[in-house]
Parts: C-alpha cells; structure tokens; sequence
C-alpha cells in the first residue's frame, strides 16, 4: 500500500479509455506541460511524479530564501498538488521516484520513498523533465558536514539551519557563476564573509573574460575574497571543527559553510537506460517538437540537448525560460497540434551586490569555439540615460556581429541600471534573424530618466553599422603588442596623464585640426580615447584626411579591462 494516491485525478466515466500522459519532474518543465495540456485537452489524464516533496516550486528563488529576502518559505511553492488536482484534475505523486521506463511495454517504475514500495504505471505518452543535477565533485572531503549544493527546497532549509546552528559567520562559494553568484550576494545579505574560488581566471564563465572585469572589482569592492584561477582540491576539517578549503594552488580558505556551484549536469540516466538516444553533452536528444529518439516519450528542460540558434551546434542550457517554453512546445505536440521549439539563445541576468551582469546570444570564445571567424565586435560605455539627468550610470556593453551581413550574434553587457532591458532587446533581435541596422533603428523608449534619444542599443547598432560600412574600421585591442601601427590617444593631455596605453602618443581631438600634419602618413593611426567615442571622432577626421586609421573599440576602458584580465599590457 503505497501514499501515491495523495493527488490522484478524479478518473472521468471514460477512464479506462483516456489517453493516460505520465510526466517525470513537476517542477519548471514538467508542471507547465501538464498545465498547458490539461488547457488544451480535458480527454486525457495526466499524471505527475516528483521524487521529492513538492512539484512547482521556485528553483530561482532559493538563494534568495538562504539570504532571508524571502523569508516565507510558503511563497516559494508556485502551486499544490491539491491545486494541480482541483483546478486542472491533475494528479500528483511526490516523494516517488521513477526508477525505470520499459518503452515495449509503455511502463514506468515507480518507488514510493516513504514507504519503499515499487509498482509500475503505464503510459500512452510519457514526458521526462528530471531537470539537472548539481556536479560533486570526486575531490577528498567534499562530503562533510556543512558543505551543501542547492537545487531544492530542503537543501535551502538545511542551509539556512546550518547558518543559525553553527553561528556561521565565513563562507566559501566554490564557483563563480550565476547560482555561485547570487548565494554570494544572499550569504553576504545574512551577514556571512564570504570567498569565492573559481577555476577559470574569470567570475561568470559564460562571459568573455574582459568583460567580466567590473564584476570582479564590484565584489573586490564590496570586500568579497576573490580566488579566481584556482581550483578547489580538497575540503579539510579544521582544529575548531570547522572547514578549511583548500585550492590547487595550496591556499588555505577557513570557512564555516561551503556551497558548491560549479554546475550542473542534465539527470539523463533514466532516459539513457531505457536506451534513448542521449547527445555529446549528456542531454537527451529531441527533435524541434522535444520528442525523443521514442515517439512516445518527450523530454524538456535542464536534462535535453537543443540547437543554439547562433551557432547551430547543439547544447544544454539549464534556465528556466527554455524549460518552461519547452515543457509547453512538448503538451501541444502530445496534444497533436502543429508546434516548434525554435532553440535557445542563452539570454540569462544575474544580479549580484547591485550590479547587474546579462548576456544574449554567443559570446567571442564561444563563436571562435564553433569556428565562427566572420564576426565583428564592439565595445561601448554608453549612460543607462541621459548624461544630463543626474545619476546616469555606465553600461560597460560588448556587442558582436556578424560580417558582412550584420546579423546580431550575441551581446554582453554590465553596470548598476538599465541592463537586462538593453540585453533583453537585442535577445528579441536575435530571436527575428535582426541585424545591426535594426539596433541602430529601433525606437525604444525615452525620456531622460529612462535612457537617451540616442539608446545604448541605438548606438551599439550605430557603432556596429559604422564597422561594416568602412565608416569606422576598429582595431582590436589584443593586436595592440603585434602591431605597427601609431597609437594616438586624443583625449585631453590631463586625461593622458592620469593613464595611457604605455606606447601612445598624445593628440587632443580638440587640436588635431591644427596639427595632423604632425602625424606619418606611412603608417596607420589607431585612435584611443576614454570609451571610443572622440577616438572615433578623430579616425573620421583622419580618415577624410588621407590617413588609414582604426578605432580601438571602447577606448581606453575597455583597455583596462583586457589589462586586468592579463590579456594586453
Ligand atoms: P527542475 O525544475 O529541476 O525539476 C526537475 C524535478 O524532477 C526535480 O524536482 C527532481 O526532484 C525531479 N526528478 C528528477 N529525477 C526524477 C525521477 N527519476 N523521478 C521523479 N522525480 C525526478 N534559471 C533561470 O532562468 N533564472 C534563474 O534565476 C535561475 N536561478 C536558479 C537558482 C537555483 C538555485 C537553481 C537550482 C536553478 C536556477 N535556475 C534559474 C535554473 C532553473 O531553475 C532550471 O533551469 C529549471 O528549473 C529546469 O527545469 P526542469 O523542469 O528541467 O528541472
């Protein structure tokens, strides 16, 4: 006797004959297939089995739920499995796990967790969104006490107890990017010093490593511990019976919890041992309707493989949005309508001690690792709006495209205001197919409070067309120690003197009508200023003057943030 019938659906006088769609993960994917296929089907039944003890939950807000921003753990739970069975005749079985899929008889396995109990339930359609497992690594001392991973309520709750049992008052965060980010933000919220360790040399992987650089100095600032380039090697337990976390390189990190957010990977076990195909990444392989190599079983979320729009090359992309857009492309294909995943772009936010860090589309390294040559990029430094209006902040924006046609490829951007909306609609002109030239027109809003006449994506689609038009060749900042090119910095002598790129020469802008002259015309002129735009200026000027000239994109900001990063001296 098991407790599954919990949230059994009401069976309908057809019963025996419904078309029975058992579902596997009743989170993200899962719950909002089984909410979009009860609208457009009421003939069928629907079953949903979580092995743990709630479906629709909030992953995304468990961070927050650890740093006590929320501090009602009731207001994570999206929807009940009461409500899934009263308002959509949704059945529920949590704390039951799906241990096995027999495809030739249409079964599944399922074991009560609470009682141990096992029995099999068939299928018409099965839908598998297991959804991603947070990576342990196989690393000496990575199972101790007050070293925690977070995918679920209760790994909240018991971190949440640990800080108030143990008075914790020193993290570690092994990992740098979004989940290892926001519980950074969430642990410093309760009060905790926090260190992050990092492999890559760079805080968010996704981005490219120049980049990044204003997020490390933001956390550097806010007094986080930074160990970056240096991976974890082991977990030791210290004289007091706290951690002590130790780094490849040998640094000995004293902490009282330890979180462990070096990512995750998709839960395709169950899929791979009922024999469907799985993919280079370890997702599931789907078609544009996620149905797997099984014309009976779907698959959505964190645990399948899909096309990147940009590259074309098949990935795993553990967010939410695809998950849920999936799990909605899977109930109208079961429900027999015509419906398309178009892919994923990777358009993801993160904010973290106030600085807000968005990426859409492919970044550099990521286009150079699909074997993408015949792109352009971009650097900018625009307000978030009018510089008029008081408290205009920068967004440092890195914008790539490709060549000659303009396609949006990707876009990166950081700062304190007005960032996810600038990502969010490039992402929507990636989405179209757009191009440069739909950037540098489109019409957003204005007003001085808000943005500029000239938008941040105006001038990044402006900045762009100029590349491609010849109007304003850029030159690459990491050409800078192979080049023989003059490198003329034409921002004010006091501003030159405050730091310079080591081998520039000094001409203003405001006297280069006077005295170009002065400048070879054998060699060309790279022009540098404080984020690219009087530099641009200058490359006009010179340009219509006879002079080949390139604009170092981004100017001498951009500059510093390759510096920091070790890539340009
Ligand atoms: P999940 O939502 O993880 O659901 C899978 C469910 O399946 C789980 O409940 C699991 O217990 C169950 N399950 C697995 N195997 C079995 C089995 N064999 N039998 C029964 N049940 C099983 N994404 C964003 O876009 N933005 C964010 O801000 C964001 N923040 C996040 C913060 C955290 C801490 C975490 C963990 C994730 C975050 N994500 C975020 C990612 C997002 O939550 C996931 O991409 C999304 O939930 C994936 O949906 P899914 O349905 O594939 O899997």
């Amino acid at each position: 006797m098991s407790h599954a019938a919990d949230a059994a659906p009401t069976p309908s006088p057809d019963a025996r004959r419904a078309r029975r769609i058992l579902i596997v993960g009743g989170v993200a994917g899962g719950a909002s297939c089984a909410a979009r296929l009860r609208r457009l089907d009421e003939s069928v039944e629907i079953v949903i089995f979580d092995r743990g003890p709630y479906v629709a939950f909030a992953n995304c807000g468990l961070p927050y739920y650890v740093g006590d921003v929320i501090a009602d753990e009731q207001t994570l739970l999206v929807a009940s499995p009461e409500l899934f069975r009263n308002r959509f005749n949704i059945g529920v079985h949590t704390n039951t796990d799906v241990i096995g899929i027999d495809r030739a008889a249409r079964t599944i396995a399922v074991r009560d967790l609470r009682t141990g109990d096992t029995r099999t339930e068939r299928y018409d359609a099965l839908v598998l969104s297991p959804g991603a497992a947070p990576i342990r690594p196989l690393l000496p001392g990575v199972d101790r006490p007050g070293i925690f991973a977070v995918r679920n309520i209760p790994d909240s709750r018991r971190i949440r107890s640990w800080i108030a049992d143990h008075r914790a008052s020193r993290a570690v965060v092994v990992g740098g990017g979004f989940i290892g980010l926001e519980m950074v933000e969430n642990l410093i919220h309760r009060g905790l010093a926090v260190t992050v360790v990092e492999k890559l040399p760079q805080l968010m992987p996704p981005l490219d490593p120049e980049v990044a650089v204003p997020l490390t100095e933001h956390l550097i600032a806010k007094g986080v511990q930074l160990h970056l380039g240096d991976g974890l090697a082991r977990i030791d337990e210290a004289a007091d019976g706290g951690l002590i976390v130790v780094t490849e390189s040998g640094a000995r990190v004293p902490a009282d919890l330890v979180i462990l957010a070096i990512g995750v990977k998709p839960e395709a076990e169950l899929a791979k041992a009922a024999g469907l195909q799985i993919g280079s990444r370890g997702g599931i392989v789907v078609d544009d309707q996620m149905r797997t190599s099984d014309a009976h079983v779907w698959a959505v979320g964190d645990v399948v493989e899909v096309a990147d729009v940009v590259t074309g090359q098949d990935t795993v992309l553990p967010l939410a949005g695809p998950a849920n857009r999936q799990g909605r492309v899977a109930a109208e294909s079961i429900a027999g309508r015509a419906t398309q995943f178009r892919g994923i772009q990777a358009t993801a936010v993160v904010g973290v001690l106030g600085l807000t860090v968005a990426s859409t589309g492919a970044s550099e390294k990521g286009l150079r690792r699909a074997g993408v040559t015949n792109f352009e990029k971009v650097y900018l430094h625009p307000g978030h709006h009018a510089g008029y209006y008081p408290g205009a902040r920068p967004i440092h924006l890195k914008l790539l495209f490709s060549v000659p046609d303009g396609r949006v490829l990707g876009a990166q951007a950081i700062g304190l205001e007005g960032v996810e909306k600038r990502i969010d609609v490039i992402a929507t002109t990636i989405q179209f197919g757009g191009t440069v030239h739909d950037l540098a027109q489109a019409e957003l809003c204005y007003a001085p409070q808000f943005g500029a006449a000239k938008d941040p994506v105006n001038l990044a689609g402006m900045l762009a067309e100029n590349v491609l038009n010849g109007d304003m060749p850029v030159a690459d900042w990491l050409e800078l120690d192979r080049t023989d090119a003059l490198l003329v910095d034409v921002r004010e002598p006091d501003e030159f003197a405050a730091g310079h790129v080591p081998k520039a020469i000094n001409l203003p802008l405001s006297q280069m009508r006077e005295r170009y002259a002065e400048l070879p015309t054998d060699r060309e002129i790279w022009t540098c200023c404080g984020v690219g735009q009087r530099a641009y200026f200058a490359t006009r000027f010179l340009m219509q003057h006879g002079y080949r000239s390139r604009n170092l994109s981004g100017g001498y900001t951009t500059y510093q943030a390759f510096r920091a990063v070790g890539r340009n001296r």
